[in-house]
């Protein structure tokens, strides 16, 4: 097996036979990198670990059959996202039906083809480039390009899981844009997008290690997941950050805060224990928020999880 280059799409042949597998190999070599596996088993256990765009599914098997190994797939949300084309001698109607009830997304015919096989597994090839962009697409901020809110709560909720299990420390950082209202009421709401734009590229630049996660969380409201992140390299990211933000140099003539555009940024960190929830380290890392604001803006103001909830929304701290 060879490591997959960007962009290159995997294929994973399962099939009991050697001499279809050789026979589908040397057909579909040239339109991505080619495994198999002689088992339905073991092919499910090389695509979880493989992720293929496509699995050329042998229906025939002994042991585990075609069918039962698609139901496996459509059943596991990590290969979900693999289309299955069945290969089968099987070519009346009740067959082909049969195929696609299972949750295949084609069959192939049996004996091979090389122009059929070549053509689906290219139409099919495209298909998943496309599927795989819109699901990208589905979870990006239009305006800025950093993820959306939806997508951030979903993966809050399972990064605290994981932090919980792995008793780490899950950082949050929620950032504002100081005074956004006047800068629009000024520049108008295009050149307000352009700033936000600018704002969000010093925000995606500062969230770069593994696993970080920077969404655009709502206005000219962003906040970044900082895995594996303490108390103590909180306040240090929250530096970087407002001061980044400051040297972008947007001037910002009307704020009382400076001349330039400014942020206020509220940071938190927590090891989850039994009873705390995503929710709770969120409404933190708000509150840090307003203090920052409170306190004066285009400043990072660390909160200690846990500390008493309650913060009262004030219309005119924004
Ligand atoms: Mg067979």
């Amino acid at each position: 097996m060879t490591a997959a280059t960007p962009g290159e799409s995997t294929i994973l042949i399962i099939d009991d036979n050697a001499d279809t597998i050789r026979l589908l190999s040397a057909m579909v070599r040239g339109q991505g990198r080619v495994l198999f596996a002689t088992s339905g088993a073991a092919g499910i256990d090389i695509a979880r670990l493989q992720r293929p765009q496509l699995i050329l599914l042998d229906v025939e098997m002994a042991g585990m059959d075609g069918f039962a190994v698609c139901d496996a797939i459509q059943r596991d949300p990590d290969l979900r996202s693999s289309a299955v084309i069945f290969v089968t001698a099987q070519s009346t109607a009740e067959a082909e039906i049969a195929c696609l009830d299972a949750g295949a997304v084609d069959f192939i015919p049996k004996p091979l083809n090389a122009a059929v096989v070549q053509a689906r597994v290219r139409t099919h090839l495209r298909l998943q480039a496309a599927l795989a962009k819109l699901d990208g697409l589905a979870h990006q901020d239009g305006l800025t390009g950093l993820f959306n809110r939806r997508y951030f709560d979903s993966q809050l909720a399972t990064e605290f899981a994981r932090h919980r299990r792995h008793r780490m420390s899950l950082g949050l950082a929620l950032i504002d844009v100081d005074h956004f209202k006047l800068y629009n009421d000024r520049y108008g709401h295009q050149q307000g997008d352009a700033c936000l734009s600018e704002v969000a590229g010093v925000i995606r630049d500062g969230a770069r290690r593994p696993g970080e996660l920077a969404a655009r969380y709502g206005g000219e409201e962003f906040v970044v997941l900082l895995p594996n992140t303490d108390h103590a390299a909180l306040q240090t990211y929250g530096d970087w950050l407002c001061r980044r933000i400051a040297a972008l140099n947007l001037a910002h003539p009307t704020a009382p805060t400076a001349p330039y555009v400014t942020a206020s940024v509220g940071l938190c960190a927590q090891i989850p224990g039994e009873g705390d929830t995503a929710e709770a380290l969120l409404h933190t890392a708000d509150m840090a928020l307003y203090e920052a604001k409170r306190s004066g803006r285009n400043r990072p103001v660390v909160v200690a999880a846990g500390a008493p909830p309650g913060r009262a929304v004030d219309p005119a701290v924004a």
